[in-house]
């Protein structure tokens, strides 16, 4: 079994491409819910359905998170009646939130409510969040702390980041199946997501870190970070905001000790000996998903590279 850790957009792409050259069954993928949030009653968890929007092949292309061709006949209906609508959701998507709400409303757990959103559109992989205990990552800025999304849609990622605090991790346990998952994993993947707020909050959860230290199998990470930039989102903004060098080698750093492999895209090319200081082996390869294609190039590499390990 491959487990991965993953964020939403970058995890999803990398593991629509990782779910094609590998059995899916045969991958457990832990997902972040440090940016899930309560929106009109509703239970969100933007990053777990991303992740299986993209494996169902329902993902909007364009975006990357939401329904393709979804509606937002609610929200403009919510907007009428003066409700919040800087959060986008559409009709679809909101099937979704009140299933989930719904489910844990009775009682229910999260990974269970996931597994079976996921089983429900086709999902072949395990999903599993990192926990089924509130894990909430506030962001805190010059104006004070705010919750992850108000942060990021509502006010855009303008402010500037100081730090960041994954509320209720210490007290959260990991979500059942998800250390077994670790301790007896084949390979280990961290996916190209936001170290700071995808990882993050995952690394946060009570004997995760562990676990990944004492890892019996190769962890290979890829890099989101190239030519010292995000691809999208505020990666590189919040690294540089936390005093970190905002670069692949910055990344690699964070993951010290939990990874052998560190996959760099070949722009950092010149990063790789300095990646290799840290006590892993760099792999120099295309990371940039632009379509199918690479998408299965990067993960064919990845497993190749942690085959030879
Ligand atoms: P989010 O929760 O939706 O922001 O998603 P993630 O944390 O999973 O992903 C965001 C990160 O994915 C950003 O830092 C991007 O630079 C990275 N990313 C997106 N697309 C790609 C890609 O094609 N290749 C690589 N290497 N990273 C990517
Ligand atoms: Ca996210």
């Amino acid at each position: 079994m491959i487990v991965a850790l993953a964020g939403g957009v970058g995890a999803a792409r990398f593991l629509d491409g990782l779910s094609q050259v590998h059995p899916p069954k045969e991958i457990c993928i832990i997902g972040n819910t440090g940016d899930d949030m309560e929106m009109h009653g509703l239970y969100i968890c933007p990053d777990l359905d991303t992740v299986v929007y993209t494996l169902a092949g329902l993902a909007n292309p364009v975006h990357g998170w939401g329904v393709d061709g979804d509606s937002f006949r609610c929200l403009e209906a919510l907007g009428k009646l003066n409700a919040e609508t800087w959060f986008q959701l559409g009709d679809r998507d909101l099937a979704t939130h009140i299933y989930r709400t719904a489910r844990l409303r009775a009682g229910e757990s999260l990974s269970t409510v996931t597994a079976a959103i996921a089983r429900s559109l086709g999902v072949a992989c395990i999903l599993k969040p990192v926990s089924d205990d509130p894990v909430r990552t506030i962001v805190q800025t010059p104006g004070g702390p705010l919750e992850f999304q108000t942060y990021f849609v509502r006010r855009r990622a303008q402010d500037e980041v100081l730090g960041v605090e994954f509320q209720g991790a210490e007290d959260a346990r990991p979500a059942p199946g998800v250390l077994r998952a670790i301790r007896s994993a084949s390979a280990i993947v961290f996916c190209p997501s936001n170290p700071i707020i995808s990882i993050g909050p995952i690394l946060a959860v009570p004997g995760i870190r562990q676990a990944l230290r004492r890892r019996k199998c190769p962890a290979a990470a890829i890099s989101p970070i190239i030519g010292g930039r995000a691809l999208k989102g505020p990666a590189a903004d919040m690294m540089r905001g936390m005093g970190m060098e905002v670069s692949s080698l910055g990344v690699a750093r964070i993951y010290r000790g939990m990874v052998d492999l560190f996959i760099l895209d070949r722009a950092d090319k010149r990063l790789a000996p300095e990646v290799e200081k840290l006590g892993m082996r760099a792999v120099v390869t295309n990371t940039i998903m632009t379509g199918p294609a690479q998408k299965k190039a990067l993960a064919r590499a990845v497993l190749k590279a942690l085959e030879r390990t």
